[in-house]
C-alpha cells in the first residue's frame, strides 16, 4: 500500500533509471481523476497497443477513443525505447480485474489465474503501453524490452517493491492477451536482476 508518487517524482525516477523520456503536452494534469480514485498504488501493468507507428501510437494513448477516453496509460514505450509521458493520475488502462490477483501483487506472491473481473485496476496500477501490433509476429526490439525493464524497475525502486509487483494486462483481466510476444516471467526476471 502506497500513495502514488508525484508527477515530478515519477519523471525523476524514470530518468534516474537511465531512460530517455519525452514529456507530451499537459501530461502532469491529464488524467481521469474526476471519474474515480487514484491510489493507493500496488503495482505496474504492462500492455501492448495493437498499433503501428510511434507518433500515432503516442497520440492515441494520450487521447484515447470515443468510448474509452485517454489517457490510456502513463507512459508509452515506443519501439526505439523512449518513454512518452501522456498522462498522470488515474488512467484508462487496467479496467476491471481479479481481486485474488491484486492480493497476490500486494503480497508479492505467485499469481493465481485471473478468472474474475471485479476490481478497479485503474486505481491501483501504474500503466505502460508498449508499441506493438500484438499479433505474435511484430518484433519487440531489444531497446524496447530494455526500456520496459527499466521503467518497471524505476517504479518498483521508488516504492521498495520487487519484480512480483509487475504484471501483464493478461494476468489481470480475463480475456486480455497483452503483452504478447515475450513472457512476463522472463521480464520479471530481468526486473528482479536490475533491482538487485
Ligand atoms: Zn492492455
Amino acid at each position: 500500500m502506497a500513495p502514488p508518487m508525484s508527477a515530478s517524482a515519477f519523471l525523476r525516477a524514470l530518468k534516474a533509471e537511465g531512460l530517455k523520456v519525452v514529456e507530451v503536452g499537459d501530461w502532469r494534469d491529464h488524467n481521469r481523476n474526476h471519474k474515480g480514485p487514484w491510489g493507493p498504488v500496488h503495482g505496474v501493468m504492462i500492455h501492448h497497443t495493437v498499433t503501428k507507428g510511434s507518433a500515432r501510437t503516442v497520440e492515441l494513448c494520450r487521447r484515447g477513443y470515443a468510448d474509452l477516453p485517454g489517457p490510456l496509460c502513463h507512459g508509452v514505450i515506443t519501439k526505439d525505447g523512449r518513454v512518452h509521458l501522456v498522462g498522470y493520475g488515474r488512467a484508462n488502462h487496467a479496467g476491471l480485474g481479479d481481486d485474488d490477483v491484486l492480493r497476490a501483487v500486494i503480497a508479492e506472491k505467485r499469481l493465481p489465474a485471473d478468472n474474475e473481473a471485479n476490481t478497479d485496476g485503474n486505481r491501483h496500477f501504474y500503466g505502460f503501453e508498449c508499441e506493438n501490433l500484438g499479433d505474435g509476429e511484430d518484433p519487440w526490439p531489444a531497446a524496447q524490452l530494455e526500456a520496459i525493464e527499466r521503467a518497471a524497475a524505476a517504479v518498483c525502486r521508488h516504492h521498495g517493491w520487487n519484480e512480483r509487483s509487475v504484471i501483464g494486462h493478461r494476468e489481470w483481466q480475463p480475456g486480455k492477451v497483452d503483452p504478447r510476444g515475450f513472457s512476463m516471467t522472463s521480464m520479471r526476471k530481468r526486473i528482479g536482476d536490475r533491482l538487485k
